[in-house]
């Protein structure tokens, strides 16, 4: 069978025409060695049935990003068929330059002009016919959305000849440089050689790795610096020998429905204004539960009446609770209020079904209390990406990060960074996925290791439990101030690391920004469903594998005793998790939740330690540590089953108060503390795969004292304001050391370095 690979910038349209040609034969893998999935299918709708390989989204085949190695590495490596490169036709001039360097390979190209119903729709017309005689290789206009053209593209993509040989823009310009250059490849005996030329005189780590390549390298350049003659060419060539190909209906200087929007939306001044609120909107919709503040306006008229007010029957107070309660919920807190309501009527259905004490507690609390307590966040984090994903899909976000970028610079990093910080608020998995297309290793680095200070939604839950007993037991603050004020101190270490790396062990140029800008456009639903499901299934994997496992086994261990025997929620203080507990409590007294609050104090411990395996697990723990403090009267507030009712965990958390009697900084920095600490297992083997070589245990090692330092500065300072001056002093100290240093009045470093060698 004919394999053909499918190639092209990120958002080209690359993934919907491979649905669109595969369908369900379509199976996702992975490159080796590497997290970039792999998607493989076979398309049938032909004479012939051909493979069909999906590469990864990119703009060039340098050796910069995973993703353009791998691309490359496959299509000279695995020797596909042919080629199939996707262009987006409503930006032409940018995709044609991966087109340029794809034709320098020896392999047969076809290329698909994607989106031309886009360009119809604009008035523009593409002359296919032309740029088909100018590039020397077939050029079929499609839309993989509407799935126009598509059987025409594989007729004539079947009907190629096996046989290709590369071309290049850069004759006439470099001709003398790239025979020497090709001469080298060809006395080696190698394909392509016209490909391993030009990346050759673009001073290719890749190539130069190659035996005798450095000698042929200086022979054929002569101490010239052709990257970015080779750069230049390409684009020059494009715009001077392929512009004729787009013919503008409307004239010159008209601008296009897009221009027009951008003219609003990446607007220099409101650009940024304009973007917060539609952030804003989206929390909203997803997590307010008052949504359209219709409970806060009515509250000037005297307000509506609480659910409980209503005095309504059992049954339909359950119901109306799902969308009201004095105020109306958001589509999204209503989603979580429908799928608690089911899991609670299962729960209690199976156990109370179960006759065994410690099989149903076993049961009910320890497999599906944990398992629901985060399957429950899945409605809103689902809405969460369906709103990321559609601003990505309609070209919206790449905006956003080219308006950012300005003041990105500021910190060391490029307005790239921006995606993925912001998916990091919904996780960090496919966050730090995103940073490929981060180019710069350095800048890399630095933005893995800050993404887990950007709360994720399983964090939510922490925050939400713990503001509310806050603000319930001690009746104090407002539990949507605190929630945001955490939110802004994650984002606010974020900086401050960022600042710290860069001007430090990270030190470098940020790379300058170039990225296209792809034309507005309409997300297809089919595409946003598979971007959702494509981003969800990190996190329901994670349910049912890391959390359902841990979540068994602290149940376990706070009811087995360490001769193996069961013990009652009511003797938990004899339980192995409650001496492990102890045991590690005095690390954390400097942060206030440590040996300072007595004897109960363990079960904040063990609930920061469960978060290590997944930050879902902390507001887990809560809840099944609560219920037992309840049980053996430790705390006094209600009883367990309220426990079990109370979906957010507020009442767990007063109980854990009540019996540990931890005072309001130690609690906002046990929050500080979950929030900046290494995050979740998934999380850590993520960043270590996208981590280069040996960086991961120095960024755990950021992760653990940026958090202890954070926290414990959280619980001074609010427990003696004075404090604040010492944290200030010492912030001052560090920063005039590194102003100096980099100024180079002063290494530190090179003095240990010094003394270091003088004691060997
Ligand atoms: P990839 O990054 O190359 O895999 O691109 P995707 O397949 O994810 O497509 C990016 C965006 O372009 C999505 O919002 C698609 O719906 C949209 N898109 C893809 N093909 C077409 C097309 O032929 N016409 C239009 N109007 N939109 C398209
Ligand atoms: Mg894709």
């Amino acid at each position: 069978m004919k394999t053909f690979a499918l190639a092209g910038n990120p958002n080209c349209g690359k993934t919907t025409l491979f649905n669109a040609l595969t369908g369900a034969t379509a199976h996702v893998g992975n490159w080796p060695g590497v997290t970039v999935d792999k998607r493989e299918g076979v398309y049938k709708g032909g004479n012939e049935n051909v493979n069909i390989v999906d590469l990864p989204g990119i703009y060039s085949l340098s050796p910069y990003t995973p993703e353009e190695v791998i691309s490359r590495n496959y299509i000279l490596g695995e020797h596909p068929y042919g080629i199939i490169n996707i262009v987006d036709a409503t930006n032409l001039e940018r995709n044609l330059y991966l087109t340029t360097q794809l034709l320098e390979i020896d392999v047969p190209v076809i290329v698909a002009l994607n989106m031309m119903d886009e360009v119809e729709k604009s008035g523009d017309k593409i002359d296919a016919k032309s740029l088909e005689n100018a590039l020397g290789v077939p050029v079929v206009e499609i839309s993989a959305l509407k799935s126009k053209g598509i059987k025409q593209l594989m007729d004539r993509a079947v009907a190629m000849s096996a046989e290709r040989k590369g071309t290049t823009v850069l004759k006439g310009v470099l001709d003398k440089q790239l025979e020497t250059a090709c001469a080298f490849y060809e006395a080696a005996g190698i394909k392509s050689s016209l490909f391993h030329a030009v990346k050759l005189l673009e001073n290719d780590e890749l190539e130069l790795e190659r035996k005798g390549a450095k000698q042929a390298f200086e022979e054929a350049v002569a101490g010239e610096d052709l990257e970015a003659v080779i750069a230049d060419e390409r684009y020059k060539y494009i715009s001077s020998n392929l512009a004729f190909i787009k013919v503008k209906k409307a004239g010159k200087g008209v601008l296009t429905k897009s221009d027009r929007i951008d003219r609003v939306l990446t607007h220099r001044i409101w650009a940024i204004p304009i973007f917060i609120v539609i952030l804003f909107c989206i929390f909203h919709i997803t997590f307010s539960e008052d949504f359209l503040y219709i409970g806060a306006w009515a509250g000037i008229g005297g307000g509506l009446p609480a659910l409980d007010d209503l005095e309504l029957s059992e049954g339909l107070a359950a119901f109306v609770g799902i969308f009201y309660d004095g105020a109306v919920f958001s589509p999204g807190v209503i989603l979580f209020n429908i799928f608690d309501t089911i899991f609670g009527l299962i729960t209690d259905g199976i156990g109370g079904a179960i006759q065994t004490e410690w099989l149903s507690g076993l049961v009910a609390d320890g497999i599906l209390g944990g398992l629901f307590a985060v399957l429950g966040f899945l409605p809103q984090i689902l809405l969460l990406f369906l709103f990321f994903s559609i601003l990505e899909d309609t070209g919206y976000m790449a905006r956003i990060a080219f308006v950012l970028d300005r003041i990105f610079r500021r910190f060391g990093l490029s307005g790239r960074a921006f995606m993925p910080m912001i998916m990091g608020f919904g996780c960090s998995v496919p966050a730090m996925i995103n940073t490929r297309t981060l180019a710069d290793e350095k800048e890399r680095t630095a933005t893995v290791r800050v993404i887990p200070f950007f709360s994720c939604g399983a964090k939510l839950p922490i925050l939400v439990a713990i503001a509310g007993g806050i603000v319930t037991y001690f009746r104090v603050g407002n539990a949507d101030l605190i929630t945001y004020g955490m939110y802004i101190l994650g984002v606010c270490s974020a900086i401050v690391c960022v600042l710290l790396m860069r001007n430090t062990t990270l030190k470098g140029e940020t790379p300058p920004f170039i990225m296209e800008l792809p034309a507005y456009h309409l997300p297809g639903f089919k595409n946003l469903m598979l971007h959702l499901w494509d981003k969800t299934k990190h996190f329901v994997k994670k349910a049912f594998t890391i959390i359902f496992a841990s979540t068994v086994i602290i149940w376990l261990l706070s009811h087995l005793s360490w001769n193996w025997h069961y013990i009652p929620d009511e003797e938990m203080q004899n339980s192995i998790l409650a001496s492990i507990g102890m045991l590690v409590q005095p690390v954390f007294t400097p942060l206030g939740f440590g040996s300072q609050i007595g004897t109960f104090g363990w079960v904040f411990a063990v609930a920061a330690l469960t978060g290590l395996i997944a930050k879902e697990n902390v507001i887990a723990t809560f809840g099944t540590l609560g219920a037992c403090l309840i049980s053996m009267g430790a705390a006094i507030t209600g009883n367990a089953d309220a426990i079990l009712a109370d979906e957010e965990g507020v009442t767990a958390a007063i109980a854990m108060i009540e019996a540990t009697g931890i005072s309001i900084p130690a609690l906002i920095a046990f929050i500080a503390f979950n929030m900046t600490t290494i995050p979740c297992f998934a999380a850590c083997a993520t960043a270590k795969a996208e981590l280069p070589e040996g960086k991961f245990k120095l960024t755990v090692l950021l992760w653990l004292l940026s958090s202890y330092i954070i926290s414990a500065a959280v619980y001074t300072i609010g427990s003696w304001w004075w404090t604040l001056f010492i944290w200030l002093a010492v912030v001052a100290v560090v920063t005039t050391f590194i102003v100096l240093r980099n100024l180079g009045k002063f290494d530190i470093l090179a003095i240990f370095k010094r003394k270091k060698k003088g004691e060997e």
